[in-house]
């Protein structure tokens, strides 16, 4: 026993070791740690009081009514996907700049998914395009059941646009909000559902604040609550008022009534989400402060930085730097340079209808041209609560003399 976990705590020492800056990772306080501990000295490790405190405090932060908390962002997206009522023969439409899981969650259901391109600016789904779609939609009978919008890199989309065609063609509002807790639209927190049915968040370690794994969706509808809370727990209630009534000589304790999944969240996992929940403003500062940092470095050099739209306050999850079409710098030698130099940045995100399953569902190249020409340009540069000023200084650092050596290049070869 002794050596496994010696093993384990040599591996966790050589990981911090290594010289490795991530685009993003999770802050974890002494707080956080005395949270957990004092879950697994306690009687519930699931289904006990913590996750419904979770749930509450959430809600309360974002000014939703209901909080449903899951085992990851993905399983939020599923059972909000399933209680809205998607299903074979319906249509899930989305950006095509976002994790597969916005799309994913419509295939789970039957549901069949289309893309509608992005604002190349805000980098979320264009709300003119998405009115496009729904003209032609309309005159085919294919318009969708659900819409979800994405909060790219932690911006809140058009959400007033959004919602004003949900009324006109009818269809629901999925926020997926992945990126987007702590982030404001107009001056409201994301996740009050002035705009939407269901706002789905994830608190995987990349994302804002962080239960390990673990997610949740938050709703206004005292309905969709209530099916989401079924559906998380295999569809079994033991609520008296949910029940059907059965013999009095038989013990009916519970009853099945719907086919619902395992998707809970543990008891650890909500204490750490409580406490991190608590410095959600703090990291969302941090976060802000660092682009702000970036933006100013990169003023200078020739690389675009994300626009931000007045009417919102992003969270800032992600900050990609774009190289711009005209200069000698290329996305791809920069991605390797910044590798090499030991910076893990990513590339957020490959068109979803590009990734080989859905190609094989018959989505073409250059369907969306927007999301294609962000892909090409883009590199999301490190950016997280626990970053420290020499690591941001060194990432600075790194892409200024990667610009100024393509510039130096340039001149050198344009005097030749
Ligand atoms: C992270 C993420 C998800 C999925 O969340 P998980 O908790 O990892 O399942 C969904 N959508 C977007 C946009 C995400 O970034």
């Amino acid at each position: 026993m002794n050596s496994v976990v010696n093993l384990t705590a040599l591996f966790v020492h050589n990981m911090n070791q290594a010289n490795i800056i991530p685009y993003s990772k999770q802050s974890i306080s002494e707080a956080d740690i005395e949270a957990v501990v004092s879950v697994l000295r306690s009687d519930f490790l699931t289904q006990g009081p913590v996750v419904p405190a979770f749930e509450q405090a959430v809600a309360n932060y974002c000014h939703a009514w209901h909080g449903i908390a899951v085992s990851n962002g993905t399983a939020a997206l599923h059972i909000a996907c399933m209680s809205l009522g998607l299903g074979p023969g319906d249509w899930l439409w989305t950006s095509p700049i976002t994790f597969v899981a916005s799309a994913n969650c419509g295939l789970f259901c039957g549901a069949k998914v289309d893309f509608v391109d992005i604002d190349p600016h805000t980098f979320n789904i264009s709300a003119l395009a998405l009115e496009k779609k729904l003209i032609e939609a309309k005159l085919q009978g294919k318009l969708p059941k659900v819409v979800v919008p994405v909060h790219m890199c932690g911006q809140p989309c058009d959400m007033a646009a959004v919602h004003a065609l949900s009324i006109k063609y009818g269809f629901k509002i999925i926020e997926d909000a992945s990126h987007a807790i702590g982030a404001k639209y107009l001056g409201e927190p994301i996740g009050n559902g002035r705009y939407s049915d269901i706002t789905v968040f994830s608190f995987h370690p990349v994302k804002i604040i962080t239960t390990g794994e673990g997610g949740m969706a938050v709703t206004n509808s005292d309905v969709l609550a209530q099916k989401m809370k079924l559906l998380r727990s295999h569809g079994i209630s033991s609520a008296p008022a949910e029940m059907e009534t059965r013999p009095s000589d038989e013990i009916w304790n519970y009853q099945q009534i719907d086919l619902g999944f395992n998707y809970r969240m543990t008891e650890i996992q909500a204490a750490l989400g409580l406490s991190q929940l608590k410095r959600l403003d703090e990291f969302v500062d941090i976060r802000k402060n660092i682009a702000m940092f970036y933006d100013q470095a990169f003023s200078l050099v020739d690389i675009k930085i994300p626009w931000q739209h007045p009417d919102t306050q992003s969270s800032f999850h992600l900050y990609p730097i774009q190289v711009t079409m005209t200069s000698s710098i290329s996305q791809q030698s920069l991605y390797q340079t910044l590798t090499q130099a030991g910076l893990k940045v990513n590339l957020h995100y490959i068109p979803v209808y590009r990734q080989p399953y859905y190609a094989r569902l018959g989505f073409k190249k250059g369907y969306c041209p927007n999301a294609e020409k962000y892909f090409k340009k883009s590199i999301s540069i490190p950016i997280y609560a626990s970053m420290n000023t020499e690591q941001q200084q060194h990432v600075v650092d790194l892409i200024q003399s990667f610009c100024h050596s393509k510039v130096v290049k340039q001149t050198v070869g344009a005097r030749l």
